[in-house]
């Protein structure tokens, strides 16, 4: 048993990742501060003897004896994340100060949840590791694209300077149950709009492209990540190749639920990247072969299922 801490624990990926260390027979701390989680995601975890919640911002330092720390505390959501652009600076780069010298006092290993972000809009496609990426440094993603790409920086320098146990993963566009109604991406967006036979907003002509990963894949994929040898940083790529438009993306929406909702195109907001492709050769060679097993349409169905009972749920 390994005594693990989860920070954004009441995320999205976050109470998956939880869950599925409890259910490996760990002793897991969630923390967060509420910003985008919610308790709703991990209510069902709070009976466990093993699971531990703790209401604390990253921006705070917090000790704890822990074996492994997963960082996942960021807002995610362009809207979420631009709607306090200093404080989302600040999560990523104190958060990763704070909790970087919390795995160093107690010698534990940390895993980074960095993005695909850090490649902007990417000029390379689809986007290796070793791509450095078209970040625009003072635009609206950049608080969260360079605090991101800040955190990776800090977590090199603590491992060469403090010989810290580090691991970084690049997710890709990552979708599933548990993500907020409200979030404000695209998937949560279109399903919302879908089941309430609302407009589905499409920004910009809809051309430009995102590879949408399920959430399942991706947890496996960083459990796998923490167990590769120390000498092993990554960062590495976890995302599902398979990509798509906009526009087919809202289509296959439409299609799963049956939905007679319109398409209505809205301007693209500014620097919102044209393409998106993970090269995932990095994870399969590294990660025991790893690849995403569940494909956009099984992922959209069990997430459309979660919406249509979170809807029913509210509005009842
Ligand atoms: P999310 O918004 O659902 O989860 C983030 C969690 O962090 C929330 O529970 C939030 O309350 C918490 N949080 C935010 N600021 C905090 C702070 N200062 N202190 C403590 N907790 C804080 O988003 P998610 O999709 O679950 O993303 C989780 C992580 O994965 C993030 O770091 C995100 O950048 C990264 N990521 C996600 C995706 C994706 O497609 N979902 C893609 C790339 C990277
Ligand atoms: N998008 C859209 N309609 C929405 C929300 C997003 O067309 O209601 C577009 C957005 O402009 C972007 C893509 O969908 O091109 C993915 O957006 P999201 O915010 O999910 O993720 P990110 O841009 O960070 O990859």
């Amino acid at each position: 048993m390994k005594r693990i801490l989860v920070t954004g624990g009441a995320g999205f990926i976050g109470s998956h990742l939880c869950e599925r260390l409890l259910n490996e027979g760990n002793d897991v701390i969630c923390l967060d501060n509420y910003f985008t989680g919610s308790k709703r995601n991990i209510l069902h975890l709070l009976g466990h003897p093993l699971f531990e919640l703790v209401r604390q911002d990253v921006t705070h330092p917090y000790f704890a004896e822990v074996d492994e720390v997963y960082n996942l505390a960021c807002p995610a959501s362009p809207v979420h994340y631009q709607y306090n652009a200093i404080k989302t600076i600040k999560t990523s780069v104190m958060g990763a100060i704070n909790m970087l010298g919390l795995a160093k006092r107690v010698k534990a290993k940390i895993l980074q949840a960095s993005t695909s972000e850090v490649y902007g809009d990417p000029s390379i496609h689809p986007q290796p590791e070793d791509y450095w990426g078209n970040v625009n440094p003072i635009g609206p993603r950049s608080c969260y694209d360079e605090g991101k790409r800040c955190a990776e920086s800090l977590f090199m320098n603590y491992h060469v300077q403090n010989g810290v146990k580090i691991k970084i993963v690049r997710i890709f566009n990552t979708y599933g149950p548990n993500m907020n109604p409200d979030d404000g991406r695209v998937v949560s967006n279109f399903i919302v709009q879908a089941l309430k036979g609302e407009d589905i907003t499409i920004f910009g002509d809809g051309s430009q492209t995102r590879s949408f990963q399920y959430v399942d894949d991706l947890v496996e994929g960083m459990l796998r990540m923490m167990q590769t040898p120390d000498d092993f940083t990554g960062p590495v790529n976890i995302g599902n190749p398979n990509e798509f438009t906009m526009t087919e993306l809202a289509q296959t929406i439409l299609d799963l639920t049956g939905s007679s909702s319109k398409m209505v195109f809205h301007p693209l907001p500014a620097d919102d990247p044209r393409q998106r492709q993970p090269d995932i050769s990095l994870a399969q060679q590294t990660l025991n072969n790893w690849e995403p097993k569940v494909q956009l349409r099984e992922g959209l169905k069990k997430t459309i299922a979660y919406f249509d009972d979170l809807l029913s749920e509210t509005e009842g």
